[in-house]
């Protein structure tokens, strides 16, 4: 399966709608349809931490619209419709769910800090977590009971969003072990589109997915994704780009 991005076009940009920390938000001529541009602006710990890396909007930008093209040809709808530049790709506007929906394989990040699991634990079966998105509260991690007091979620939309996750989960995990990459862990997040259909959203890229280059067993020198800039491990930009290389081989192949 061979699907490019769009080369770079002049892009009209409607209305700013929302501005956030990796992305901005435009409206277009039809109220269904939204533009998304990705920023080199990188954010951590909540925003704490603040920096830029180097065309890391025009690596995520590609990287996403890979993935969210697998994702659609394995039959799993995304809100993604069209690249239509090097940052910018339209999309189905959604009414998101503020739930942040972490699928773990391997024990890492705050799995481990909060729970004493060892870095790079298998698990078995592969964890779903719901976190409630609120940057004034720290996105703190919820459970069912939280979710149905906040009313974030109704019972059903529980039960389809760890169904979609799981399976979102096993084809991009079979989809990194083609690149040689172990997907340790990532973040999604899921809206109801016009019709009333829970679809994936936001973006699948380093800075949303932990990523472990199987070429090594070093354990800073393994890490392809944002916590290179998390733990100020350098070579940020080469480890993204090296990502977006293999997805893009993995992609031309079959
Ligand atoms: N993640 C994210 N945005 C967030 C929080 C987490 O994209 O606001 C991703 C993160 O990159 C990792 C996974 O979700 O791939 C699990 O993150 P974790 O809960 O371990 O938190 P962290 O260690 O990143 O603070």
């Amino acid at each position: 399966m061979t699907m490019a991005p769009a080369p770079s076009t002049s892009q009209s940009f409607g209305k700013k709608l929302y501005e956030g920390k990796a992305k901005i938000i435009y409206a277009t001529d039809d109220p269904a349809v939204l533009l998304t541009y990705f920023k080199d602006d990188a954010t951590a710990f909540n925003a704490q931490k603040k920096g830029q890396i180097v065309d890391k909007g025009k690596i995520n930008c590609a990287i996403s619209t890979y993935l969210f093209q697998r994702l659609t040809a394995a039959g799993l709808e995304t809100h993604w419709l069209e690249t239509t530049g090097d940052r910018t790709m339209l999309v189905k506007a959604l009414d998101i769910i503020p739930l942040e929906v972490v699928v773990r394989n391997l024990a890492a990040g705050s799995l481990c800090k909060q729970t004493g699991l060892p870095l790079g634990q298998r698990l078995e079966p592969s964890l779903v977590e719901f976190y409630y998105k609120n940057d004034a509260l720290g996105d703190p991690l919820l459970t069912g009971d939280r979710i149905r007091a906040l009313a974030l979620a109704s019972e059903e939309q529980i039960d389809t969003l760890r169904r979609l996750a799981l399976n979102i989960n096993q084809v991009l995990t079979d989809f990194f072990m083609g690149c040689a990459i172990t997907l340790v862990d990532f973040k999604l997040e899921f809206g109801i589109d016009t019709q009333g259909q829970i679809l994936l959203g936001d973006e699948i890229s380093p800075d949303t997915c932990r990523l472990w280059d199987q070429a090594t067993d070093d354990e800073a020198g393994r890490v392809l994704d944002k916590d290179r800039f998390r733990q100020d491990l350098g070579q940020v930009e080469a480890a993204y780009q090296r990502v977006l290389d293999k997805v893009v081989a993995q992609s031309t192949k079959n």
